[in-house]
C-alpha cells in the first residue's frame, strides 16, 4: 500500500489527524495495534482549560485550550457528528477541595479571574443550593466554572473510526516496528503489513519516545498511568462535573444519566495497565466523602490508561529534521480537549502552511529536564 500520509497512533491524537488529513484530500493510512494502557479510551473526558491549566504554564498555552474547546461543535459538525452520539455536552464545573485544603483554592480563583475564565466563588450555603448531594461537611465552598464541556471519549473513538472508514483512511491494525527511507518514501513495516508513505504523522501517545527512534528522532514522552472507575447512582444527581484538584486530579463526570466515571491518580513508576487496591481504595475514599450516597452504588467497571507527558508538561507538535515527520504527541491531561484541534494543525504542517497559531512553544528539540516525578499522587 502506498498513501500521502502514514499516521502512526491510533489514539485520538492519530484518529483526527487522519481524518483531517484525508478530508484535505490526501490518501492516509493510520496505523496501530491493539491498544492496552491507550490513553484515549481511559479518559474521563473533561474538556475543562480552566480546571487543567496551572497557572505557571505559559499562558499561550490556555489559548491553545481554549482553541481546544471552542473547535469541538464545530469539528463535530464538519465530520456529521452528533452531540448525543459522542456524548459532548456543555457544562459547568465545581471545583471543590476537602475542608481543611480549601484556602488553596483562593489563588485559582484569582488567576481564573485574571484571565477571564467565567467563574465566581461559591460559599458553602449557596453550594448546597447548587449542588445538594455534595456533603457540606466535606468543603468550605468551591469555585463554579461555567460554559466548558464534556465528551465520552470511548464514543468518540469509535464514531471517528467509522467516520475514518466511510471517508476511506486505510486502517492497518499492526504497531509500526520498522522504517526503511527508499528516498522518494518512507516504507513503514507493521506485522499487518507495509505501508509506503511521503509522510508520516508520529500520534502514538506515550509510546512516542519508541517510534520517534525509528525516525532517528528524540521525543521524551512519559507515561503517566491513571485508573479511572465507573459507577451507577442516581441520574441527575450532580449539577455540574466535579473537580478535586488536589492529590490526583480527582473528578465526578456523569457520563450518561445514572453513570458515574470517577477518578483518577497519577502515577510515574508502574508500567501496568491494571487497577490496583491502594489506588481504588483512595479514589472511592474520597468519591465518598464529598459524595456520600456513593457508599451504595455499585462499581461497574474499572480501567487505566497512561497519559503521555513530556517533562514540561506540553505537547510537542512541530515538523521537525528535513519536514518529512511531523509530530504530534505529549498531550499529557490534556488530549481529548485538544485532540481535534490537534488535527487541524497536523494538517496545516503537513501541507506547509502557517498553523494558524503559535506553536513556538511546543517545537520539537526544545530544553526538556530529565523526568523526575517519581511518586505516585491519588
Ligand atoms: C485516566 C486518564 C484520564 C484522562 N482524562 C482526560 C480528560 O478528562 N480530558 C482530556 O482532555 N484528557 C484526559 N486524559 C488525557 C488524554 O486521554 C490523552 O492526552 C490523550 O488520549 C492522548 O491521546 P494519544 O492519541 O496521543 O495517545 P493514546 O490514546 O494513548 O494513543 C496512542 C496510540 O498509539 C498506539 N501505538 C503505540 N505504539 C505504536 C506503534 N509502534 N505503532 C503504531 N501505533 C502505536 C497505541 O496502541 C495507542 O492506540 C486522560 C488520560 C488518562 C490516562
Amino acid at each position: 500500500m502506498k498513501v500521502d500520509v502514514a499516521v502512526v497512533g491510533n489514539g485520538l491524537i492519530g484518529l483526527c489527524s487522519a481524518v483531517e488529513l484525508r478530508r484535505a484530500g490526501h490518501t492516509v493510512a493510520l496505523l496501530g495495534g491493539p491498544p492496552d494502557g491507550r490513553a484515549s479510551t481511559a479518559a474521563a473526558g473533561m474538556l475543562t482549560p480552566a480546571c487543567e491549566y496551572d497557572p505557571w504554564m505559559p499562558s499561550e498555552f490556555l489559548d491553545l485550550l481554549r482553541d481546544g474547546l471552542a473547535r469541538y461543535p464545530e469539528f463535530l459538525g464538519e465530520f456529521g457528528l452528533t452531540a448525543a452520539e459522542v456524548g459532548y455536552r456543555s457544562t459547568d464545573f465545581t471545583l471543590v477541595d476537602l475542608a481543611e485544603r480549601t484556602e488553596s483554592l483562593r489563588p485559582r480563583i484569582e488567576w481564573m479571574t485574571a484571565a477571564g475564565v467565567d467563574c465566581e466563588w461559591v460559599g458553602p450555603r449557596d453550594l448546597c443550593t447548587l449542588e445538594p448531594a455534595l456533603t457540606p461537611r466535606a468543603h468550605h465552598g468551591a469555585i463554579r466554572i461555567r460554559g466548558e464541556a464534556v465528551v465520552n471519549p470511548r464514543a468518540l473513538l469509535s464514531a471517528l473510526e467509522r467516520t475514518a472508514d466511510r471517508l476511506g483512511v486505510h486502517r492497518v491494525p499492526g504497531d509500526l516496528t520498522g522504517v526503511e527511507d527508499e528516498g522518494e518514501a518512507l516504507r513503514l513495516v507493521t506485522a499487518a503489513g507495509a505501508v509506503g508513505a511521503e509522510r508520516v504523522v508520529v500520534a502514538a501517545g506515550s509510546w512516542s519516545g519508541q517510534v520517534g527512534e525509528l525516525f532517528g528522532l528524540s521525543l521524551p514522552v512519559c507515561p503517566v498511568k491513571g485508573q479511572m472507575l465507573r459507577l451507577s447512582g442516581p441520574p441527575g444527581l450532580l449539577n455540574s462535573v466535579v473537580f478535586m484538584p488536589s492529590g490526583g486530579c480527582g473528578s465526578i463526570v456523569e457520563r450518561s444519566p445514572g453513570q458515574y466515571v470517577v477518578g483518577t491518580s497519577e502515577e510515574y513508576l508502574r508500567p501496568e495497565a491494571d487497577n490496583t487496591a491502594g489506588v481504588v481504595a483512595a479514589i472511592l475514599s474520597r468519591l465518598c466523602t464529598v459524595l456520600p450516597e456513593a457508599a451504595d452504588w455499585p462499581v461497574e467497571e474499572m480501567w487505566s490508561g497512561f497519559r503521555p507527558m513530556t517533562s514540561d508538561e506540553l505537547p510537542i507538535i512541530d515538523r521537525p529534521g528535513d519536514g518529512r515527520v511531523v509530530v504530534a504527541t505529549g498531550h499529557h491531561r490534556n488530549g481529548i480537549l485538544l485532540a481535534p484541534v490537534t488535527g487541524r494543525l497536523v494538517t496545516r504542517l503537513i501541507d506547509g502552511e502557517h498553523p494558524g497559531a503559535d506553536l513556538s512553544r511546543y517545537r520539537y528539540g526544545r530544553t526538556l529536564r530529565p523526568h523526575t516525578r517519581f511518586a505516585t499522587k491519588y
